[in-house]
């Protein structure tokens, strides 16, 4: 069956199966660390890549490759890595496109590690990076040195659900013959499909969305080529960043409800949205899916829906919000985002406390500002839980 011609749905499903001789409807989880060899001239075979097989696990295993070759199918890619976690594709990814001398462009608001990595790591290996507003496709061109290598852009950016147009960055990018990754994470395949946009490489942190459970970590890099594929599969390799195959099977087995959950939860944030925007203790909200959002038209064109992810701001301030995240009994306090329950956060406190001051505001996140990750539970009572928490204040 070529997955490439059916329905998002379909994909979400079926792609990536192994057919074993059992007949198991279901990837088996091949939990072993090694593959026997049939004979001598097999292993050299596979180690000389004549022949596709497997090896050793760090390097590739069957529910692994399931798993991928699902992720490759939702994003309309050529094929995709797995990772331990987001970060260990985040960090692979830099790994490959950057060496000493070379020069990153990325979101200013971009996940908070992806910036922490350049700003020290690489840093210190002799990579520059400059961060930029991405939402302005012009700045973005006027950040672009000889030497570089790539455009990283997140969109929506985390937590402040600013949006970059990925035709245009990518459009722009390509004058220059420089390759553009998305960190697709906050909109899922579902949403958007930044390999369809002109981008190169999709990123993802497995652990929210996809997986959409909350009880795993892991990422993915999918590509639009074979070249680059290959490249990222050898430094998860020798980085040792690869997944576990009970791992992959968990991200597998989540990611066939994905687009269930993400209607679900995107049609009980529309409903929460409005309602908080009209209560008098609210003073913003930020959602793509409401008109007041400066990219609401962007977000119309470039996602097939605004998603579960919103922040908003409450009267008072930093003690106001913090006695509203005190007081809610049905979301949760954590950090993480896209799983099937309800999760709120601060991230000046929290997520964004490791940035300073002034990074902070370049990247919008002001003291009174809410992340709130809505989940699958009933519309009614989310809202019934923040309305009770809202009067406490
Ligand atoms: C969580 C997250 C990451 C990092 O992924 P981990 O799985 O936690 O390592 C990267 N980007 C975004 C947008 C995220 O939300």
């Amino acid at each position: 069956m070529d997955y490439k011609k059916t329905g998002f749905d379909t994909k979400a499903v079926h792609a990536g199966d192994i057919h074993e001789p059992f007949g198991a409807v279901v990837t088996p989880i091949y939990q072993t660390s090694t593959f026997a060899f049939r004979d001598a001239d097999h292993g050299a075979r596979l180690f000389a890549g004549e022949e596709e097989g497997y090896i050793y696990t760090r390097i590739g295993n069957p529910t692994i490759r399931s798993l991928e070759d699902k992720l490759a199918a939702l994003e309309n890619g050529t094929g995709a890595v797995a990772f331990g976690s987001g970060m260990g594709a985040v960090s692979a990814l830099f790994a490959t496109f950057l060496g000493q001398g070379d020069h990153i462009i990325s979101t200013s608001a971009v996940y908070g590690p992806s910036r922490g990595i350049l700003e020290t790591y690489f840093r210190n290996f002799g990579v520059a990076s400059t961060f930029v507003d991405t939402s302005d496709p012009f700045a973005v061109e006027k950040a672009i040195q000889n030497n570089t290598k790539l455009i990283y852009i997140e969109t929506p950016t985390n937590p402040t659900i600013v949006l970059t147009d990925i035709e245009q960055v990518a459009a722009i990018a390509h004058q220059y013959d420089i390759p553009v990754a998305v960190d697709n994470t906050f909109s899922s395949p579902v949403l958007q499909n930044p390999l369809d946009l002109g981008a190169d490489i999709v990123l993802h942190s497995l652990t929210k969305f996809i997986n959409g459970h909350a009880d795993i970590v892991g990422g993915a890099l999918i590509t639009k080529d074979e070249e680059t594929l290959k490249k990222l599969r050898k430094t998860m390799a020798y980085f040792g960043a690869n997944m576990d195959p009970h791992q992959a099977y968990m991200v597998y087995r989540g990611a066939k409800t994905l687009s269930l959950r993400v209607l679900k939860a995107q049609e009980n944030a529309m409903k929460i949205a409005e309602w908080l925007e009209k209560h008098p203790k609210i003073q913003w909200v930020k959602y793509p899916g409401l008109p007041s959002h400066p990219q609401h038209e962007l977000a119309k064109r470039q996602m097939r829906g605004p998603g579960s992810m919103m922040s908003f701001g409450v009267k008072g301030g930093l003690e106001a919000g913090k006695k509203l995240m005190n007081s809610v009994e049905l979301a949760k306090l954590a950090v993480s985002l896209g799983g099937v329950e309800t999760l709120i956060q601060h991230p000046a406190s929290m997520t964004h406390a490791g940035l300073s001051p002034q990074a902070r505001q370049q990247a919008g996140i002001t003291d009174e500002l809410i992340r709130f990750s809505v989940g699958i539970e009933d519309a009614e009572d989310l809202i019934a839980d923040l309305e009770q928490a809202l009067d406490k204040i």
